[in-house]
């Protein structure tokens, strides 16, 4: 083997599946922590918080930070949600004080472990563990200059790239490696890395995904860092969070202490929307916003924009909760539970023979008849994609008793797949980027139906400086097109 060539960790499961690079859905959450003596531990902890970020794999990976070089690297992944996976029997073989985290989810057809993270290699820098949230846009090209220079690559993830890059650089250190990878990587990456002696820390220079910093005070008075891509993984384990780490920065915690500095040239912020829209929780500082107060404006202005005169205000559970209840408050419309979700569905149900119509939803969700009967209900959800599962919840309340159902959306129509590192399906399937307003009403089968502008989003998140990306409602990508449009035919090659 070439001495550049990355040899799977020992530790690495030992896995044979070989997926289509192009088939890359990465919405991840990620933790990493050092200078704790129950650094696995806390991890679990970061990670059960960070659960909403994917729920298809897990994993962890420690180290000891002290010690003779070429001490061990442990790391334990498994399909499954957290608490599943990691039981006191695991963490106790996951011993060290630094640690790093993932959680990842995945749409079907891409459900295999290879893909789980941590990734752990040994190379020429030792050894390493990377787990990362986002999506590189030219893994495609670099993938393929580095298979025609030799490399081989074990899985279908575009994270594994950023360690062949490191294995291959001439720089001596792990962060000069580090430093030479990241600035050929092009996209959105928040990254955690644990190496041999520290844990390395670092943002794409565009900020697309979040990747907030924290603090935990030790019983001998020594500070801990923690790192997670939300900080309600910080509330759970006592972390006070001191600010983000920042595009195009690198964060280096070792026994020397931290250090930050900026390995890229300044770029044009460009911060998912979708942040603040859906996908992180409402308790979470997301870009230095609370995400709680981004989705009550944003019904709020929902409220403002396209008013209806009706008699409840109901949310599409979980997801339109808070922009419901702005809508609510603004409109002065009583809000209520008309929809109710059974919050232990798992992955897998059986279904009777004599097939339920619209069963998948109906398990998710039921009715409130007693609020709903007679009702002039406003349904709020926070987006509207296909629009299939819309459909059949305005149906579900209308055949509860409602006189009239008028769907609000509190964000603009999706017109544009994400490369960013979220889930978005292909043009084809996109609802508005096909069919108008009227037409999606008249499909989803709503008395009335409107979307919060671009405007009201950027009002709602706060947008003073232009610092967001709004790709998936403009087309407009603030990354390479080519590597954008190569995406893009893979997405529709798969619909
Ligand atoms: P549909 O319009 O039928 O495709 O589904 C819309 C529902 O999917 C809304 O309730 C959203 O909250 C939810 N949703 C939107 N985007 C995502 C995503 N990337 N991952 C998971 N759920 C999503």
């Amino acid at each position: 083997m070439h001495k550049n060539q990355l040899e799977p960790s020992m530790f690495e499961a030992d896995l044979d599946e070989n997926v289509p690079f192009d088939k890359l859905r990465e919405e991840c959450g990620v933790f990493a922590i050092y200078g704790h003596p129950e650094a696995a531990n806390l991890t679990y902890l970061g990670l059960y918080a960070l659960q909403h970020r994917g729920q298809e794999s897990a994993g962890i990976a420690s180290m000891a930070s002290t010690g003779k070089p070429g001490r061990d690297l442990y790391n334990h992944k498994s399909m499954g949600h957290v608490a599943d996976i990691f039981s006191p029997e695991v963490l106790g073989r996951l011993p060290g004080d630094m640690a790093i985290g993932h959680t990842r989810y995945s749409t079907a057809g891409d459900t295999v472990l290879l893909n789980a993270q941590p990734f752990s290699v040994a190379c020429n820098k030792g050894k390493i563990a990377v787990a990362h949230n986002g999506n590189i846009t030219n893994a495609g090209e670099l993938r393929r200059e580095l298979e025609q220079e030799g490399s081989i690559f074990q899985a279908s993830s575009d994270t594994e790239v950023i360690l062949h890059l490191v294995a291959r650089s001439r720089e001596k250190t792990l962060a000069g490696a580090l430093r030479e990878a990241l600035l050929q990587l092009e996209g959105a990456f928040s990254l955690v890395f644990l190496a041999e002696d520290r844990i390395i820390i670092a943002r794409d220079p565009h900020g697309f995904r979040p990747l907030a910093l924290g603090q935990m005070e030790m019983p001998d008075g020594a500070v801990c860092y923690v790192f997670a891509s939300e900080t309600c993984a910080f509330d759970l384990i006592d972390a006070v969070h001191l600010g983000d780490v920042e595009p195009g920065e690198m964060v280096i915690v070792s026994k020397e202490g931290m250090t930050r500095e900026r390995y890229a040239p300044v770029r044009a912020h460009a911060h998912c929307a979708f942040e603040h829209v859906y996908f992180s929780r409402p308790d979470s500082m997301v870009f230095g916003r609370s995400v709680q107060e981004s989705r009550e404006m944003l019904g709020r202005l929902l409220a403002q924009l396209h008013p209806v005169d009706a008699d409840i205000v109901v949310p599409v559970p979980d997801s339109g909760v808070a922009a419901a209840l702005g809508y609510a408050l603004e409109s002065g419309i009583p809000y209520n539970l008309g929809l109710i979700r059974n919050h232990y569905v798992g992955r897998t149900f059986i279904e009777p023979s004599q097939a339920i119509r619209d069963f998948g939803v109906k398990l998710k969700l039921n009715p409130v008849r007693a609020l709903l009967e007679g009702k002039r209900v406003i349904l709020v959800d926070d987006s509207l994609v296909r629009g299939t599962t819309s459909r059949k919840i305005v149906r579900m309340v209308r055949n509860a008793g409602a006189r009239e159902v008028h769907l609000r959306i509190s964000c603009p129509p999706t017109v544009s797949p994400c490369f960013y590192g979220v889930d978005t399906p292909s043009v084809a399937e996109l609802i508005a980027a096909n069919n108008t307003t009227e037409e999606i009403r008249r499909f989803v089968e709503a008395d009335s139906l409107a979307y919060l502008p671009l405007s009201g989003l950027r009002e709602a998140v706060a947008d003073h400086n232009h610092d967001y990306c709004y790709a998936c409602y403009t087309g407009n990508y603030p990354t390479d097109l080519v590597n954008i449009k190569e995406l893009m035919a893979a997405k529709d090659r798969r619909a």
